[in-house]
């Protein structure tokens, strides 16, 4: 079967290191694989997401050598897509209206499933879906059995202000991309088995999965936007960036030369690819 794998980051700010990092891994898998890899952008959260980070995103990942199989998908083109994915789940009672406040949920788990006829759609709602049979245990390309931790009996899909949730949106998109194996951060582990219960349901094979190692900004959390991780493009030159960014997913960079390029670079990275040198532990940042 033909490989096809995907970057898809979400433009809430500029690319991070820890973006970087899947960026690369999810790259270079996806070529080692002689595979084809897609860009694929994430912006349903309208809080947060800003059209001009979306243009700057692409941007980076072309001036840091990174080309694609297919131009970006942008997912807020999309929602027609989405909307019909929730009504078939609602139609075959896999997923079910919820009025739930989000405090209620923290305290209680929702069983709105149970009283259907009672609720008033005409009244902010939410769509939630029901997580029957979810294992906390998956195969991990590099991790082999994970074990997670994600205890909830539901999962939305859409919220009660109109925004469809990353977890729906994610996984139709890979089944309709044609996506076969899940290059990420291992900050998704957790959901994984919740997304592997959406497959099921919409009768799609599964993808497999590989977590790369999380870019940590100290002892215990992790880079990200909302923690104001600095642009990485700002940190180093990009060729600097792509080394460090080699040798954080544990590969030989003896001979892998800056004046190459970025684009020589991630060519000879692709040449000396060994993909059990990853180890998927956790590491600090190397810019901080
Ligand atoms: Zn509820």
């Amino acid at each position: 079967m033909s490989y096809t794998g995907r970057f898809a980051p979400s433009p809430s700010g500029r690319l991070h290191y820890g973006s970087l990092i899947c960026a690369l891994g999810s790259y270079l898998v996806a070529k080692h694989f002689h595979g084809r890899i897609l860009l694929r952008i994430e912006d349903l959260d309208f809080y947060r997401c800003k059209k001009e980070y979306t243009t700057q995103i692409i941007e980076e990942l072309n001036s840091l050598g990174f080309e694609y199989d297919e131009p970006p998908y942008i997912q807020s083109e999309h929602t027609e897509v989405y909307e019909k994915a929730i009504k078939a789940l609602l139609e075959k009672n896999k997923a079910f209206y919820c009025d739930c406040t989000r405090a209620k949920i923290k305290e209680t788990p929702c069983t709105c499933y149970q009283r259907q006829q009672e609720l008033d759609l005409s009244k902010p709602h939410s769509v939630r879906y029901r997580l029957d049979g979810i294992e906390n245990i998956f195969d991990d390309f590099l991790q082999g059995k994970v074990k997670t931790t994600f205890n909830e009996n539901t999962l939305v899909l859409k919220r009660a202000d109109g925004m469809i949730a990353y977890n729906l949106a994610c996984v139709v998109d890979d089944i309709r991309q044609g996506v076969t194996q899940v290059v990420r951060g291992s900050d998704l582990t957790d959901i994984t088995p919740a997304q592997m219960c959406l497959y099921k349901d919409f009768k799609a094979k599964d993808v497999s999965y590989l977590h790369l190692p999380l870019v940590l900004e100290d002892e215990k959390h992790k880079l990200s936007k909302q923690n104001l991780a600095k642009p990485v493009l700002d940190l180093d030159t990009k060729e600097n960036l792509l080394i460090s960014a080699l040798e954080f997913l544990g590969q030989d960079i003896s001979r892998i030369y800056v004046n190459s390029g970025c684009k020589g670079i991630l060519n000879k990275a692709i040449e000396s690819f060994d993909i059990k040198r990853i180890n998927s532990l956790p590491k600090l940042c190397p810019y901080l």
